[in-house]
């Protein structure tokens, strides 16, 4: 690691001013961010880096007028034992204790998995050898080349300098697709945004924060699909690997197609540049399955189907979707199931 200045920001407001000078990067717990200074993988090494865990008041866990909140520093492993997230968004307990290690999750935030950069090993090769688009560079190393783990839903198209550009990088976060299931709204230093609208692919970037901009809340609103939330990941080994394949699914709101019965909302992610939302399995389930015991082997089968519909694999990545739909079907099994006694 090389020297860089070290602030411990004491309000959100102190953090926003110091990234805004420039060569400036904020850490949470630095699961990410530390192994990505160690390897320095950075086209410019950051000058400063600007502690956000000195700020007090943003790690919380509470349940307020049917809504739950979270502070953006609770860390994974506050969020995986809290007896409140258990009784109102179990998946996303589960989620959170899917994440890495137990030790990593003492110190690992739900805001710094949120924003966390992509895992491409092109991306994260040491000494910065491949200056790829992501990192402001002209080329995607992953286009031609071993692109096994990357998207099967095509690039994300960005503007860097110089131009437009594109990435096939997977977002591979453990806890976006089920806040995106779950209806999620994320509150930054200057605004709400809904999850799903959180995520975008741009230099040095996974979310659509600006410069010296902030994630300081996560709320789960009452609509009914943090109760009915199921999660399900893929990964080779059973700990410390991040997932191959993740995946929501969950009910509430109201279903455009039957009124009065709850929507299907499904979010997958480890298969595009973006937590990606299976729409035409949505739409499938929503005519088809307007009640969970509506659901039959072969209309779970032929969601899963629908799910991968407009995917473009390359060939060495093709295996994912054969993963979206066995996983899709057997979440939707599971769903069917009458609660054991
Ligand atoms: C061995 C190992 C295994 C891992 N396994 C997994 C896994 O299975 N699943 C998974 O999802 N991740 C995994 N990770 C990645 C990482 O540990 C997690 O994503 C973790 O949740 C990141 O949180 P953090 O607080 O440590 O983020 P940091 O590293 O501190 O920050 C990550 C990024 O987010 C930004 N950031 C942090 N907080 C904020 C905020 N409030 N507002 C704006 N920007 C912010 C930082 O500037 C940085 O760019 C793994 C990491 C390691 C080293
Ligand atoms: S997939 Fe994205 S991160 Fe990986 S080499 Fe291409 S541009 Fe870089």
């Amino acid at each position: 690691m090389r020297p860089f200045n070290h602030i411990n920001a004491a309000s959100i407001a102190e953090a926003g001013e110091a990234l805004k000078k420039g060569g400036a990067v904020a850490v949470a717990g630095g699961g990410d961010l530390l192994g990505a200074l160690k390897d320095n993988i950075f086209p410019e090494y950051p000058r400063t880096v600007v502690n956000l865990k000195s700020i007090p008041g943003l790690n919380y866990i509470k349940f307020e007028d049917g809504a739950l909140k979270l502070g953006a520093l609770t860390t994974l492993a506050d969020i995986a034992r809290s007896p409140i997230v258990g009784e109102h968004a179990p998946a996303l307990a589960a989620a959170a204790k899917s994440a890495s290690s137990p030790a990593l999750r003492e110190t690992t935030t739900i805001g710094g998995n949120l924003c966390q950069l992509p895992r491409c090993w092109y991306f994260r090769k040491l000494n910065n050898r491949f200056d790829c688009a992501r990192k402001g560079g002209e080329r995607c190393f992953a286009l031609t080349g071993d692109n096994r783990y990357h998207s099967v839903f095509g690039g994300a198209g960005f503007e860097a300098p110089g131009g437009q550009r594109a990435c096939v990088a997977v977002n591979q976060g453990e806890l976006a697709p089920v806040l995106i299931a779950m209806a999620a709204r994320l509150k930054t230093t200057t605004r709400e945004i809904e999850a799903f609208n959180f995520f975008d692919v741009g230099v040095l970037s996974s979310t659509v924060l600006e410069a010296g901009e902030l994630l300081t809340e996560i709320e789960i609103p009452p609509l009914g699909f943090a109760e009915t939330c199921r999660y399900r990941r893929f990964a080779f080994r059973k700990s410390i690997d991040f997932p191959i394949i993740n995946l929501s699914i969950a009910r509430g709101g109201e279903n455009p197609n039957s009124p009065g019965k709850p929507r299907w909302h499904i979010c997958i992610g480890g298969v595009a540049p973006t937590p990606h939302i299976a729409k035409a399995a949505e739409e499938l389930l929503n005519v088809n399955a307007p009640s969970a015991a509506d659901l039959t082997p072969e209309l779970a089968q032929a969601a899963g189907v629908a799910a991968t519909e407009g995917a473009r694999a390359f060939e060495s990545n093709a295996y994912k979707l054969q993963l979206i739909k066995t996983l899709i079907k057997r979440e939707l099994l599971a769903m069917s199931a009458p609660p054991a006694d």
